[in-house]
């Protein structure tokens, strides 16, 4: 790719620009995505740090009990608060979801798909107690991360479990 290509996509009054490599239809993007090491996506970095500089402590790619392969991208067990950073491509963000032209249809296909594995994991950790926030990549780090903390602030009361001070000093 020459340079950094960009589409404009959205529909009217949503005019939103994209990366290119959001959109890409390259045969090999699936297997691209799948070997990529399990470090976290930016906008989970980001999250991750915000949660960090407010105390909270976390467990990254943490196995959903009775799913297997399935993992939280940021997890909380203490307080059984499992949160999905979810890319907008791939989980079809409201916003920023496009189908690419070429294999549109199975891009639709394995994008429906995604969005159905993501509900019924939800759905799955729910019945086990476990408090779930869903979240896009393109939201603010620290609104999410305040959010986390609200929740876990929740928690805590209905629990009367209580967060280890474990605050760097
Ligand atoms: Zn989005």
């Amino acid at each position: 790719m020459a340079g950094r290509v960009w589409a404009e996509v959205g529909g009217v009054g949503s005019r939103v620009t994209v990366p290119r490599s959001k959109w890409e239809t390259s045969q090999d993007t699936s297997a691209r995505m799948r070997r990529q090491p399990s470090k976290g996506t930016q906008p989970e970095l980001a999250i991750r740090r915000a949660l960090y500089a407010r105390g909270l402590r976390y467990r990254i790619h943490w196995p959903v009990p009775g799913r297997p392969r399935r993992t939280i991208d940021i997890a909380l067990p203490k307080w059984k608060i499992a949160v999905f950073v979810d890319g907008c491509f791939w989980h079809g963000c409201p916003t920023h979801a496009v189908t690419p032209k070429r294999n549109s249809e199975r891009w639709t296909a394995k994008i429906s798909a995604n969005v159905a594995r993501d509900e019924e994991t939800s759905k799955h950790l729910r019945g086990l107690q476990w408090s779930v926030i869903r979240l896009w990549e393109h939201e603010d780090a620290e609104l999410a991360a305040d959010r986390v903390e609200r929740l876990v602030r929740d928690v805590e009361a209905r629990t009367g479990r209580k967060r280890r001070e474990d605050r760097p000093r």
